[in-house]
């Protein structure tokens, strides 16, 4: 029919497109460093021990599949806001934080885009340069125009701070600032303590409305640690959304479970902000899955798992913490002319390598290795059989 044949292929996600052609590659020595999961030593995504635990008592409970609430389980929410804000910090006490569960991260990005092109639709938003490639693309189907601030800077391997700083100062008043809160995706370069003062400072005073992504919260330097920008933004009075997601920290990336919260001035506030959301999600998709959110909230909210969880996330962080580690000092070994010291300041599963897109090439057409265009490597795809032959090709082709 006419319709159909006036559609064109849509491009390729390029990072999809980096694991066909790697499921295609016959050659038993290849590695896939092009993905955004965690693999275990062994090459395998975990189940963690605290989700079996978890799905353990939910089978004994036999709880019967009904509707979620629209904004999703209650006992989820209140994890996740008491995770995310702290149980006994004001918003929450106060009753000033809203949070309703989503279906994954990017649901929640999703839900926060919809619900503020319906209340703030001549707003434009900025995302870092380079950013997420799916943070463009949602806001922009949300309606937005979407522009960047710099952040990156290549030469030195870490934020251009001041630039950053100053794109921030000269954006129009109720801009949306989209901040990733930690563990930044793709460079693995983040923002220190002090400079977060000064984000914090400049989006206060110039009325900018921030939006934190927290999509690998306890794989920088810990649950708290990460966690701490969110803490500081919402201390400093909202607007604030936060969209974080459980897929990396509970590797349960299939289940969905992810959450949008808004801080308001006041639980009034707060409270017609939460019946207009449920507006945006009873529009979308009615109300949201169940099991990753039980699951989560399980627990979250039961001491043991709890402690259980913490000690399995720190060992996700620990093992990249080596690989980097292993990754730079191997390096250093086979390829002493050239320096890689920065691979150990980056936070999270990520490194911006500074391999060039012809490296990349190279890595993938002579040693079967798969990495991003841009340089991006999953340091988490590294485990302690693959990592030698990663090294070794890599310091052939610098
Ligand atoms: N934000 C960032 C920065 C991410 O890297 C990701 C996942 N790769 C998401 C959001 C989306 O998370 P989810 O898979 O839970 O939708």
């Amino acid at each position: 029919s006419a319709l159909f044949s006036a559609i064109e292929m849509a491009p390729r996600d390029p990072i999809l497109g980096i694991t066909e052609a790697f499921n295609a590659d016959q050659k038993p020595a290849k590695v896939n460093l092009g993905v955004g999961v965690y693999y275990d030593d062994n090459g395998k995504v975990p189940l963690l021990e605290c989700v079996k635990k978890a799905e353990a008592l939910l089978i004994e409970k036999y709880a019967p599949r009904t509707y979620l609430p629209i904004e999703g389980l209650a006992a989820y929410d209140r994890a996740v806001q008491d995770l995310v804000f702290g149980a006994d910090s004001a918003v929450v006490t106060e009753k000033r934080a809203i949070t309703a569960q989503a279906i994954g991260g990017t649901g929640a990005l999703k839900l926060g885009a919809d619900f503020l092109q319906r209340f703030s639709p001549q707003s434009q938003v900025y995302i870092s340069d380079p950013s997420w490639e799916n943070h463009r693309a949602l806001f922009e189907s949300a309606g937005f125009t979407v522009n960047t601030y710099p952040y990156y800077d290549a030469n030195t391997r870490g934020v251009n701070f001041e630039a950053m700083l100053a794109a921030l100062q000269a954006m129009p008043q109720a801009s949306i600032v989209l901040l990733h809160a930690c563990c930044h995706n793709p460079t693995g370069a983040d923002l220190s303590n002090d400079q977060w003062t000064q984000i914090i400072e400049v989006v206060t005073t110039r009325g900018l409305i921030p939006f934190l992504d927290m999509a690998y919260q306890g794989f920088g330097d810990g649950i708290e640690a990460d966690g701490q920008v969110v803490r500081r933004f919402a201390a400093a009075g909202g607007p604030l959304f936060v969209s974080n997601s459980f897929s990396k920290s509970f590797s349960l990336y299939g289940e969905r479970v992810g959450a949008l919260s808004i801080v308001a001035a006041s639980a009034e506030e707060a409270g017609r902000i939460m019946s207009q959301l449920k507006r945006v999600i009873r529009t979308n998709y009615s109300n949201p899955p169940s099991h990753g959110g039980q699951v989560v909230a399980t627990v979250l909210s039961t001491p043991e798992l709890r402690q259980l969880w913490e000690d399995e996330l720190a060992g996700m962080r620990v093992r990249i913490r080596e690989m980097r580690a292993a990754f730079v000092s191997k390096l250093k070994e086979q390829a002493p002319a050239h320096q890689f010291d920065f691979v150990m300041q980056q936070r999270g599963m990520f490194s911006y390598s500074g391999l060039s897109k012809e490296q990349v090439g190279k890595l993938r057409e002579t040693n079967s290795i798969y990495a991003v265009d841009t340089g991006r490597i999953c340091v988490a795809a590294l485990n302690s059989k693959n990592i030698d032959k990663v090294i070794t090709a890599i310091a052939s082709v610098l």
